[in-house]
């Protein structure tokens, strides 16, 4: 069988030609005679390896200098803790709560000190970005935190707020690379690779210099201190050396593919046509207020709320979605903690992918009406 559009919100789909390139390289990299697997991280080669990569990736982004690039271990969870342990200096910080990712970590942050929600969409269900125009932020506060692209719900942030000088500290894990960013309006950024830039196992943290110090929380250990990985850039001990490769690949081939302006571009289009089909379609809709959509995660349900009966339409969304697996068009299902279906349109997925999925949604529409 062939490649299937996978839809995934990740681990999620690659591009083809880093999957291809490093099936290439597998049995010998660059005449080294060895996989990148089986390198020791203190090689020449596998040096070679996380120097291109991290200079792709600031490239890329326009890093400032005076910002560090640290590819680390544990996934987008630990930042929930690092983040709290070595910014947390007067044990206050504010967390903005737009979704489950946000939510999870204040509730981590408030193991280690005192958390003021400054703004908060639980009670719409996180279906849509809150106001920030009066915002309380603390003034004792170390830093504010937001999620700017919820996976599971969503949403986007497309107008990051005023933190009166605050570090602003982002997880951007699920819209890593789809669009340019200004990082110098950031203190702290990281993203879980597996969403928008490789395979599950490194954590990319790029971070201001003045926020890497040595005072940070009594007892913090030393894996989980900034300073330990920005001396050692990224090797204090052994780093995902095949993961580090793999995201390099998948720098190089964003830089190739014309950068993260064109990568907005093309998510845009794939995006939209997407959303004009739900805006029209007599069977399915978006669940995210217009303006907060997100380009990189489309949930979406069956049926009208206020007419079709919760059974029914579950029912409904489970045929969906095992009759798109069927058709090639895997990993729909919705999250398991708010159900319907959601479409992970990462900068990997071709726009045939999701035209492809437009025309069947139609299909079924047609079948199921
Ligand atoms: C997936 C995800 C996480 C959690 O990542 P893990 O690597 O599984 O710990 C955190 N934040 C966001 C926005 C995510 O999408």
């Amino acid at each position: 069988m062939g490649r299937v559009y996978n839809f995934s919100a990740g681990p999620a789909v690659l591009p083809e030609p880093v999957l291809k390139r490093a099936a290439e390289e597998m049995l010998d990299y660059g005449g080294s005679g060895m996989s990148v697997m089986e390198m020791s991280h203190r090689s020449k080669d596998f040096e070679a390896i996380l120097d291109a990569a991290e200079a792709d990736l600031r490239d890329l982004m326009g890093i400032p200098g005076n910002y560090r690039v640290l590819f680390l271990q544990g996934g987008g969870s630990t930042q929930f803790a690092m983040v709290p342990m070595n910014l947390m200096r007067n044990r206050t910080a504010d967390y903005i709560v737009t979704g489950q990712w946000s939510k999870k970590a204040a509730a981590e942050a408030r193991l280690f000190g005192s958390v003021n929600v400054a703004a908060s969409s639980e009670a719409q269900n996180f279906s849509c970005v809150p106001s920030f125009s009066s915002l309380a932020i603390s003034p004792e506060a170390d830093y504010v935190y937001l999620c700017q692209n919820e996976t599971v719900h969503g949403t986007t942030i497309r107008q990051l707020p005023d933190t009166k000088g605050k570090p602003l500290v982002a997880d951007v894990s699920s819209m890593f690379l789809s669009e340019p960013v200004d990082v110098a309006q950031y203190g702290l950024l990281y993203a879980g690779v597996q969403k928008n830039a490789g395979p599950a196992g490194v954590t990319v943290v790029i971070i201001r210099d003045e926020l890497i110090r040595e005072d940070v929380l009594p007892g913090t250990p030393t894996m989980l201190r900034y300073k330990t990985h920005a001396d050692a850039r990224s090797l204090y001990n052994t780093p995902p050396c095949y993961i580090i490769y793999i995201c390099g690949l998948v720098f190089r081939w964003i830089k190739e593919t014309g950068g993260l302006a064109a990568m907005k571009e093309r998510n845009e289009r794939k995006a939209a046509l997407l959303y004009d089909f739900l805006d029209n379609s007599r069977l399915f809709r978006g669940t995210v207020r217009k303006q907060d959509r997100s380009l990189m995660n489309v949930p979406f349900v069956t049926g009208d709320p206020a007419t079709r009966r919760e059974q029914s339409a579950s029912a409904l969304d489970a045929k969906f979605v095992a009759e798109a697996e069927a058709a090639g068009l895997r990993n729909l299902k919705g999250h398991r903690s708010v159900g319907g279906m959601r479409a992970s349109l990462y900068n990997a997925m071709p726009y045939e992918g999701v035209a492809a999925l437009v025309e069947f949604m139609a299909r079924f529409e047609k079948e199921n009406v």
